[in-house]
C-alpha cells in the first residue's frame, strides 16, 4: 500500500465492529492491587462490592482472567448509532508542521455527550437494567460523564440522579440543561440531600465542591436507596475494560492498511481513554509479540503519575469508597483552578498505575498554556474544536512530530483525540485574552495531600 492510498479517514463497517472488550488484565504478569474495605484492609468481596454497583459490572471489575469479553448485542446496537468512531490520519497537521511523521488520531467527540464517556455509560446503564434496578446515581465534574450517562439512561428508561459539582453546575448551565433534557436529576454538590454534603457544607460554608465529594455524596445515594447502584465514569477496571472499544477499533482499522504505530499517546484523568486505547497494542507488548511507546499525558496542575506516589488510597473525600492502590496524589488534594475539568481527579486508574510502574508507559505533564495552544493551532490546521482535556494528547503528539522533524525519522503517531470543546469556551475566552494562568503545585502543596493517605501495614509509600 502506498502512502497516498491511505485515506483521510479509515472507517470500519458495522460488521467490522468489535464483538468483545479485550481485557488487557488478562496478559498482565503483575495484576493490579484487588481494592481494599477502607475498614479492615481486606480485599473487597464481590458481595461487599454488589452494594454498591451492579452485579456484572462487579464481576468484570474482579475479572482479572478473561481477554475477551463479548459486548451484549444491545450495547452493540446501541454503539452503533455512533461508532465506529473515525481514525483519522492527520495530514494536514503533518503538512503544517513539516513533519516526516505520520500521525493519527482517533476521534471520540462525535456523539452528543461530546466525549468517549459515552461508551461506557451505556455498558454500565445496561447491566443496571438487566439487573431490573430503578436508576443509577454517579458524580460529574466538567459534566461530560454525566451528560453521557443521562444519554444512557434515557435511551433504556432508567432513573439517573447526577451529583454535579457546584462550580460547573454554575459556570457550565448547557451541560447541566442538557443532562435535564434526557431526564437526568441533577444536584449541585456538595447538597443538603446526603449526610456527607450537609457535613461538607458545615465544615466548609461556601464550599464550590470537588469530584472527590460528589463521588462521596453519589454513593450515599445509592445505597440509601432501594433499587439504585452507584456507576462511575472513569477509573474502575471495569471502564477501562468498555472503553477497550477504542483501541480495537483503532488496531482493526490500522490492520487494514498495515499501519503500525510506534507511539501511543492519550490524555489521563481517571485513565479510561488512554487504557482503552492502549489496551489491545498493550496486550501485544505484555505478550512479547509487539514492542510500542505508550505516554501518558497529564496536566501540570494534577500530576498523579509524574509527581505522586504509588500507595493504597481513598478515592473519594468522604472516604466512604473501597481503597485503590493506584499513582495518588492523596484525596484531600485539590488542585488549583484549570480548564482541563476531566483531569483534575487526584488519582489513576490501578490497571494503569500497575503498568507504568512496571515500567511498560511512560508518562509526562504539560502546562495548561501550551495546551490550549496546541489547541488552538490544531483546531486551525485539523478544523476539530478539541476538548482540553484532548489537548493534552495533541499537544504531546506535536511535540513528538517535532522530534521527527529534527531527527529525520518517520514515526507513526496515534493518538486519542477524546472530545469537542464546545462546552469549554470559557477556557477559549481566558486563552483568547491572554488570561490563562499555569498553576504548578509545589512539592509542599503535593505533601499536605500525600500526608493524608492512610498509612498502614503493606501500605508503604
Ligand atoms: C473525562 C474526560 C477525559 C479524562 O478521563 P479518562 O478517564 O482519563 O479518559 C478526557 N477527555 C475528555 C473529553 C473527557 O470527557
Amino acid at each position: 500500500m502506498t502512502e497516498n492510498e491511505i485515506p483521510y479517514k479509515i472507517y470500519l463497517s458495522e460488521n467490522e465492529m468489535p464483538e468483545s472488550w479485550y481485557n488487557v488484565r488478562a496478559d498482565m504478569k503483575n495484576k493490579p492491587a484487588p481494592l481494599l474495605n477502607p475498614a479492615t484492609h481486606k480485599p473487597m468481596t464481590a458481595q461487599e462490592l454488589g452494594g454498591v454497583f451492579c452485579d456484572e459490572l462487579v464481576r468484570q471489575e474482579l475479572n482479572d482472567t478473561d481477554r475477551e469479553i463479548p459486548i451484549p448485542k444491545e450495547i452493540r446496537d446501541f454503539y452503533k448509532m455512533y461508532r465506529p468512531s473515525p481514525l483519522v490520519r492527520a495530514y494536514c497537521l503533518e503538512k503544517k508542521l513539516g513533519t516526516p511523521a505520520k500521525i493519527y488520531y482517533k476521534f471520540e467527540g462525535n456523539n452528543t455527550s461530546g466525549s468517549h464517556k459515552l461508551n461506557s455509560a451505556i455498558a454500565q446503564a445496561y447491566y443496571a437494567k438487566e439487573q431490573g434496578l430503578k436508576g443509577v446515581t454517579t458524580e460529574t465534574g466538567a459534566g461530560q460523564w454525566g451528560t453521557a450517562l443521562s444519554m444512557a439512561c434515557a435511551y433504556l428508561g432508567l432513573d439517573c440522579k447526577v451529583f454535579m459539582v457546584k462550580c460547573s453546575y454554575e459556570q457550565k448551565p448547557f451541560r447541566r440543561e442538557v443532562m435535564r433534557t434526557y431526564g437526568a436529576n441533577v444536584t449541585p454538590s456538595p447538597s443538603e440531600t446526603t449526610e456527607v454534603g450537609r457535613k461538607m457544607l458545615a465544615e466548609f460554608p461556601g464550599t464550590t465542591g470537588s469530584l472527590g465529594c460528589a463521588i462521596s455524596e453519589a454513593v450515599e445515594a445509592a445505597v440509601t436507596h432501594e433499587g439504585y447502584r452507584y456507576v462511575l465514569g472513569s477509573v474502575l477496571s471495569q471502564v477501562l475494560l468498555h472503553q477497550s472499544v477504542i483501541g480495537v477499533e483503532a488496531k482493526t482499522a490500522l490492520d487494514k492498511y498495515g499501519i503500525v504505530p510506534d507511539i501511543i499517546i492519550g490524555c489521563a484523568g481517571g485513565g479510561s481513554n488512554l487504557g482503552g486505547l492502549i489496551s489491545p497494542f498493550m496486550g501485544e507488548k505484555l505478550r512479547g509479540e509487539h514492542d510500542y511507546r505508550f505516554i501518558a499525558v497529564e496536566p501540570a496542575s494534577c500530576p498523579s503519575l509524574t509527581r505522586g506516589v504509588f500507595a493504597y488510597d481513598f478515592c473519594d473525600t468522604g472516604k466512604v469508597c473501597p481503597l485503590a492502590k493506584m499513582y495518588t496524589l492523596g484525596s484531600s488534594f485539590i488542585p488549583s483552578a484549570n480548564h482541563a475539568g476531566g483531569l483534575r481527579y487526584h488519582g489513576m486508574s490501578a490497571v494503569l498505575s500497575q503498568l507504568y510502574h512496571d515500567g511498560l508507559m511512560e508518562a509526562r505533564s504539560v502546562e495548561q498554556t501550551e495546551v490550549f495552544r496546541a489547541a488552538e493551532f490544531f483546531a486551525r490546521t485539523e478544523g476539530i474544536l478539541p476538548a482540553p482535556e484532548s489537548s493534552h494528547a495533541i499537544k504531546a503528539a506535536i511535540d513528538e512530530a517535532k522530534k521527527c522533524t529534527e531527527t529525520g525519522e518517520s514515526k507513526t503517531i496515534l493518538f486519542g483525540l477524546t472530545g469537542t470543546g464546545y462546552f469549554d469556551m470559557k477556557a477559549y475566552e481566558a486563552y483568547n485574552d491572554g488570561k490563562m494562568q499555569d498553576y504548578i503545585p509545589t512539592d509542599a502543596d503535593l505533601k499536605k495531600g500525600i500526608d493524608g493517605i492512610p498509612r498502614f501495614p503493606g501500605n508503604d509509600f
